[in-house]
């Protein structure tokens, strides 16, 4: 029954890199040729003058550091947007709706909205060579897809809280959320309780390429649905999933065991107690 419903509550990292790579093949090269705040903020206000900032400018190129997605121009801003808990862009959709906060248009007549009926989202506006002082930016830890075992081995040191909890937070790696943390230890073998500076560097050798795969995997399975990314309604960046424990509290691990769910920090953690130690 509750493995049906396996769309992400929220958009995590590979919903925000699909949504970035879309984004990408209608923005690059563009001259943004009109803005349309529709309300005056999200979680924060828009900056002021991002119409004007944004109006005219050229797309030079796209990223994402940890689940923000970076819009760059030739004017040295950047347009920084965060999707929250319920954000998406939109791109050619044939009717406005409600959620659509912010309008965009292009040179090309490409019409594309940011929609977030939540309203967690936010949208701002920083100097593209001033983005690693950024505050948001400052004290992220590595990229997931980039960090080494070594690496993480020494951001672990000495720290006695849950491997779950270290993990997500983002001074020690960036951008992982709930999801590919629990899926990532299961695939390592790593019990989530276990203290973070206790784990060997060969287990963490098994780790990092666990958090790597889980998020390509789900990078690839959101490449696949943008095909359709210029087609009416199209909303970048969700596409469903389906996960090993994520979810799955007392359903069969393919060990035979059953799927286990306890709360740390306030969130669920799914995993086997008898592939997990
Ligand atoms: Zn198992």
């Amino acid at each position: 029954m509750a493995a049906l419903r396996h769309i992400a509550a929220m958009p995590e990292l590979p919903e925000v890199e699909t949504t970035v790579r879309g984004l990408e093949h209608v923005l690059r090269g563009r001259t943004i040729s009109r803005v349309e705040a529709r309300r005056a903020d999200l979680r924060r206000s828009f900056p002021k003058d991002l119409g004007q900032r944004l109006t005219g400018a050229t797309v030079t190129g796209l990223g994402r550091r940890a689940k923000y997605g970076l819009i760059h121009t030739d004017r040295n801003d950047t347009m920084v947007f965060h999707l929250g808990m319920s954000g998406s862009w939109r791109i050619n959709h044939s009717k406005l709706e409600k959620h659509d906060h912010l309008l965009l248009e292009t040179d090309d007549g490409t019409r594309l909205s940011l929609n977030d009926p939540r309203r967690f989202g936010s949208v701002d506006l920083v100097a593209t060579d001033e983005l690693g002082n950024w505050p948001a930016f400052k004290a992220l830890g590595p990229e997931p897809l980039d960090i080494t075992a070594e690496e993480l081995k020494r951001r672990l040191f000495g720290r006695s809280a849950a491997i779950k909890l270290l993990l997500l937070d983002q001074r020690i790696i960036a951008g992982l959320g709930n999801i590919y943390v629990c899926e990532a230890l299961y695939r390592a073998g790593i019990h989530p309780t276990r203290a973070g500076g206790s784990i060997s560097l060969g287990r963490l050798k098994r780790l990092v390429p666990a958090i790597h795969d889980v998020l390509a995997e789900a990078i690839a399975a959101g490449g696949s649905t943008l095909r359709d990314f210029a087609s009416p309604n199209g909303e970048l960046g969700y596409f469903s999933k389906s996960f090993a424990v994520y979810d799955r509290e007392g359903q069969p691990c393919a060990c035979g065991g059953a799927v286990k769910r306890i709360v740390q920090g306030g969130r669920s953690t799914f995993y086997c107690p008898r592939c997990q130690r």
